[in-house]
């Protein structure tokens, strides 16, 4: 369904999900294609402070090219956006900001955590840094390194688009995720 024919070429632009088709039509479950749809046009709000930050504009650059996985339409409001992209040294005192970013986010919404300061603190073992954003919002996928570099940055997308396709639309509305939400103080 989703072959484009070039003569020389074999170009795949997308794999449909599972359906049913004839001539002329095709049926599948509406999750399926809401996923598949949500998958490829991810709008990234990019919350950089500091080095991991430059390593993510590398990823944005032509070299490894964001826009090939349909996220580079970065959005700096959170409105308009529905990944959190946390990159750099975050300290207590932006950490209020952060999360009031992320509340202000509609859902359905996903975390994306690069690097070992925003994972962990990393090398920041003091009182003013942060050890983790998770312990103020919810993360969906860590980034290891100091900095990853962009393959890793590419990796971790592809991860979030994984998540994001085979997640069911009903589940923001489920008891679990409400719960996972209040552990957090978030209504
Ligand atoms: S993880 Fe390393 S590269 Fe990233 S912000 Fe921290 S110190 Fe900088």
């Amino acid at each position: 369904m989703s072959t484009i024919s070039v003569p020389g070429i074999d170009m795949r632009a997308e794999n449909a999900p599972a359906g049913v088709e004839g001539p002329g039509w095709f049926a599948a479950k509406l999750d399926d294609v809401v996923g598949l749809a949500r998958k490829n046009s991810l709008w990234p709000l990019p919350f950089a402070t500091s080095c991991c930050g430059i390593e993510f504009m590398a990823t944005m650059g032509s070299h490894y090219d964001l826009a090939r996985f349909g996220a580079e339409r970065l959005s700096f409001s959170p409105r308009q956006a529905d990944l959190l992209m946390v990159m750099g040294t975050i300290s207590k005192k932006m950490g209020p900001i952060l999360r009031q970013i992320y509340e202000q986010m509609a859902e359905p919404k996903w975390v994306l955590c690069m690097g070992a300061c925003a994972s962990t603190g990393g090398i920041f073992d003091t009182y003013s840094v942060l050890q983790g954003i998770d312990r103020i919002i919810p993360v969906d996928v860590y980034i290891p390194g100091c900095p990853p570099r962009p393959e890793q940055v590419l990796e971790g997308i592809l991860k979030i688009q994984a998540l994001v396709q085979s997640e069911e639309r009903r589940r923001r509305d489920s008891p679990e995720y409400k719960a996972m939400l209040s552990k957090y103080g978030i209504e």
